[in-house]
């Protein structure tokens, strides 16, 4: 019988889990599965890491929560330090919330405050990518790019549009550099808010590689950078959306090193609190930041939660187990054992198109045929087959559809703990292979 719990997860639809054991999840059957996608890239430490554990039982027993309107704490303080020493340049200050979409959410409202409080209250539109997700409330479900999720509660609050998203598998030319299509497909941003005029757009927002809807697709080198210098000549603030690729989950702490960009804002959640308490952060620059404690001296936003003691020293742990234990380099080593694995099992696939993604974040891509790049007739749902076969395998992933324009196209997405070892990898790309061709049989 299911049980009260409101949605899709209720006990006789889904297992109950249990317990969690380094990169296994065990469900109270005693069935193990391995985690190859941390959930949704959430759990970089695994499931029981001894130094998280102890980090929040030591909260616990001194505090777990005092209301920011009285008090910061301790956690909360050295976690925003530590986020604004590792950050990219002009990120000077953070902004603790509770997940990604609320970050977002924080985002999009101070780029609002931003320009008002500079005399620009005509700065409205926020630009952004088909091929996108940035969260489910209702600012973020305006910034993502599926027109589906968002056509069901338009009209939305936050007026957007969408340029085509950085999709070097589909859209390069073959006869075209990586460098070229990168500047094309930067300069679609510049025609649309030309189109729009300038002097009402506020941000554009971006996953620096994108992660649920498209399979962990990278930028093209250069990408990014021109994306700068778009933005910057035209005023309009770049808020990189890190809530999945973050974290360390490309080997970089944050995605967009690797790009060499530092944009005005960042929004990270997910691998913040590694699935040990639910936590995000909004990272601002020290212009915006200034531009607001120069004017009206305070950020029109605010949750219950926010900088929550608990949250924050689950944060902070784990910010130290990455930077502490050197898990950007082991990220980067077992990404490319990953990718040689993927390559090794699917290279020569006849249904797997591509193969992408950096660090451990990872993507296939299924076709119904190479040449041609054909995806799957949709109404076959090849990755929910994909996703169940892998289950009752005991094989955690994150398959998911409408890839190519949010219709059309099956991926499935990796991302599994840092500290997954070797023999895990041949297990994980062993069960994926198998729910592939169970699924296409
Ligand atoms: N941004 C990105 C890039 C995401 O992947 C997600 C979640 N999948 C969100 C925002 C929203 O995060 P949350 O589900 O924690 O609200």
């Amino acid at each position: 019988m299911p049980g009260h719990v409101f949605g899709r997860t209720t006990k006789g639809v889904l297992p109950v889990a249990a317990r969690g054991e380094g990169c296994y999840i065990i469900d109270s059957s005693g069935k193990r599965y391995l985690d190859g996608s941390g959930g949704a890239a959430v759990s970089c430490l695994g499931h029981s890491d001894a130094g998280l554990r102890a980090a929040l039982h030591a909260q616990l027993d001194a505090l777990a929560f005092a209301h920011t309107g009285f008090f910061t704490s301790e956690p909360a303080e050295s976690l925003a330090d530590a986020l604004a020493a590792h950050a990219p340049e002009g990120i000077e200050r953070v902004y603790l919330v509770s997940g990604g979409s609320e970050a977002v959410e924080a985002a999009i409202k101070l780029a609002r405050q931003y320009f008002l409080e500079i005399g620009q209250p005509q700065r409205h539109r926020v630009i952004a990518r088909r091929q996108s997700y940035h969260g489910n409330t209702l600012g973020a479900l305006a910034a993502g790019g599926n027109a589906w999720r968002r056509a069901q509660f338009a009209p939305l609050l936050v007026e957007t549009s969408h340029i085509a998203p950085c999709y070097e598998y589909r859209d390069r030319q073959e006869d075209e550099t990586q460098e070229a299509y990168g500047q094309r497909a930067a300069d679609e941003l510049e025609a649309e808010i030309r189109r729009l005029g300038p002097e009402t757009v506020m941000a554009f927002i971006a996953e620096p590689v994108v992660g649920a809807t498209a399979g962990a697709v990278p930028a093209v080198p250069g990408y990014l950078k021109r994306i700068r210098q778009i933005c910057d000549r035209h005023g309009v603030l770049l808020i990189l959306d890190e809530v999945m690729c973050g974290m360390g989950r490309t080997g970089h702490l944050f995605a967009c090193e690797e790009d060499g960009v530092a944009p005005d804002m960042i929004t990270i959640a997910k691998g913040l609190g590694a699935g040990y308490q639910p936590v995000g952060a909004l990272l601002a620059s020290g212009r915006i930041y200034g531009a607001i404690a120069a004017g009206s001296g305070f950020f029109q936003h605010g949750h219950t939660y926010m900088g929550h003691a608990m949250a924050a020293a689950a944060a902070g742990a784990v910010l130290d187990a990455i930077l502490g234990r050197g898990l950007l380099a082991r990220v980067r080593e077992q990404g490319a054992k990953l990718d040689a694995a993927l390559r090794a099992e699917f290279g020569q696939h006849p249904h797997v198109g591509d193969i992408r993604g950096r660090g451990l974040f990872r993507g296939i891509e299924l076709v119904e045929d190479r040449a041609g790049k054909t995806p799957f007739d949709p109404a076959r749902k090849l990755h929910a087959q994909i996703k169940k076969l892998a289950f009752e395998a005991g094989l955690i992933c994150y398959p998911m559809g409408g890839t190519i324009d949010g219709q059309r196209g099956d991926h499935i997405l990796l991302a599994p703990p840092f500290i997954i070892e070797d023999a895990q990898i041949d297990e994980l790309v062993g069960k994926l292979s198998g729910a592939i061709r169970g699924a296409l049989a």
